[in-house]
């Protein structure tokens, strides 16, 4: 079994109350973390505050590569303990550990960057011989609150930038999943992280602990990761405060009429069933053209049945189980609902405990619940359309609008969709779930308030500008 403390100021706390993990699809106990009061989280906030950090960019680069180099010798163990913690296959959880290499690595890269820039002020007659300089400072204390799915990969987005930028965080990762978080903190840690620039809590009193994440007064911004219904509690509570709220999504994928029906089974495959669909930018809804959907879900059942699912701990299967039983009741009793409303089963709708066959369903209308609503695991529901100007309205007709993909090689209508889909992303002929760690990722409308993650524009979000000027002539 796996334990932590809470990491404060570069130690492991026990304080005797522990938040006990189980393994969804063994239902034993594989780890637990150390539960703090609120009086304490009190205390940890304003010395992390309190706290200044000045590492050269140079030490910055050399501990987050050191951690990747850590962490890329320990694979085994890392993806091993992210599927004790989620039930996600070792498939899943190895990917999972490659991907956090990366943030780490590109948080090292970025950390090198001179990002300044000089302004020559001669250039108007209200002008003087100076020039006007910038520098990026640090927010300061930043409140990172991330959820269950890809429990390191979520919590390393909000960490490495933060210490590739001098910041200090205090994280309260996902209840159900933190083992990943304080195994990832006592790892910087160990590679020479100063203390206090990284502590990490959970509170077995969830709400209050949440609560003081979000409305202490020395925090000076909230970063969540998480549902949309919190991120709106947060909005509501923050205050005057900063804030980036990177919340759900239901991504449509358009086939469109000249699709290669297998090119499209291929993206469906790749952006639908991965870590058990709990992907905020999973394929949500499949929206095909009427001429090849017949084909479409023909090809794409057949795939879908030779899956392997079962067994997270079993190295061939593509999928384990979804975070816990209730979730996959939830989904089993929205697709039911989909069924007698008119939609047809063609796979699984099978369930086992926290396993969830991966399911296909066929004339999905947009407003039957299982897509109305963000259903966050291994469902696969086609919707029917004749035309792109109908396609393009079920697409946005969501409250989410997180990424999207279309398949297709006709370019005006691929640029209409890139154009009028309301999402963060839109891929073509790719799963709206691809990016690169680094690059600009995030959503609008009930996704996110429009600022985007993924590391580059973390950083940005993790410092404020200041200007000075200078004589010159
Ligand atoms: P969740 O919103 O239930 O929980 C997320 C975190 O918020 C947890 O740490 C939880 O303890 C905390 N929390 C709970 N109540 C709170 C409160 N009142 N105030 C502040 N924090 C509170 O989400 P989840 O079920 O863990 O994760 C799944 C959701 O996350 C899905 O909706 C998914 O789409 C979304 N998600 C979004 C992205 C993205 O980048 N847009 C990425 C991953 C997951």
């Amino acid at each position: 079994m796996i334990e932590f403390g809470s990491i404060i100021n570069g130690k492991q706390v026990k304080t005797g109350e522990w938040i006990d993990i189980y393994n969804p699809y063994t239902k034993k106990q594989v780890g637990r973390v150390a539960s703090i009061d609120t009086k304490t989280l009190d205390k940890v906030l304003t010395d992390t505050k309190n706290t200044k950090i000045n590492l050269t960019r140079y030490e910055r680069y050399d501990i987050l590569n050191k951690i990747a180099n850590a962490l890329e010798e320990r694979v085994d163990e890392v993806s091993k303990m992210i599927t004790d913690e989620t039930g996600l296959c070792l498939k899943d959880t190895r990917y999972e550990a490659s991907r956090v290499s990366d943030v780490l690595r590109f948080s090292a890269m970025k950390a090198l960057d001179d990002d300044s820039q000089v302004f020559p002020c001669d250039v108007s007659k209200n002008g003087k011989p100076r020039r006007i300089y910038t520098t990026r400072v640090p927010l300061g204390l930043i409140s990172c609150i991330t959820p269950f799915n890809h429990p390191m990969n979520q919590v390393v987005h909000k960490i490495a930038p933060a210490i590739a930028t001098n910041n200090t965080v205090v994280l309260k990762p996902s209840e159900k999943t933190p083992l990943s978080a304080y195994y990832f903190a006592q790892l910087a840690l160990d590679c020479g992280l100063p203390p206090n620039m990284l502590n990490v809590i959970n509170g077995a009193d969830v709400q209050a602990t949440a609560e003081m994440m979000t409305i202490h007064p020395e925090i000076t911004m909230v970063s969540f990761t998480g549902g949309s219904k919190v991120g709106k509690i947060i909005a509501s509570k923050a205050g005057y405060k900063k804030l980036v709220l990177e919340l759900g999504g239901s991504s449509a994928l358009l086939v469109l009429e000249d699709a290669d029906i297998d090119e499209a089974v291929e993206v469906t495959m790749s952006g639908t069933f991965k870590n058990s669909a709990q992907r905020c930018t999973a394929i949500r809804r499949i929206l095909v053209h009427e001429s090849i959907a017949d084909d479409y879900a023909a090809k794409l059942t057949a795939r879908v049945e030779a899956l392997k699912y079962g067994d997270p701990y079993d190295a061939e299967n593509d999928m384990g189980t979804v975070i816990t039983e209730e979730s996959a009741k939830e989904m089993q009793l929205r697709v039911q609902d989909a069924i007698d409303n008119g939609a047809v089963l063609l796979a699984g709708h099978k369930r086992d405990g926290a396993l969830y066959a991966p399911t296909v369903l066929d004339h999905v209308q947009n407003a039957h619940e299982v897509v109305a609503k963000e259903t966050f695991g291994p469902v696969a529901p086609i919707i029917r359309f004749k035309t792109l100007d109908e396609a393009i309205d079920i697409a946005n007709d969501t409250p989410y609008g997180l990424s999207g993909g279309v398949v297709s090689n006709h370019w005006p209508s691929i640029q209409r969709v890139i154009t009028e889909l309301d999402t963060g992303t839109v891929n073509v002929n790719e799963a709206p779930s691809y990016r690169l760690e680094w690059t600009p990722f995030g959503g609008v409308k009930d996704s996110g308030l429009g600022y985007k993650e993924g590391v580059i524009e973390t950083m940005k979000g993790y410092t404020y500008v200041k200007t000075y000027s200078l004589p010159w002539d």
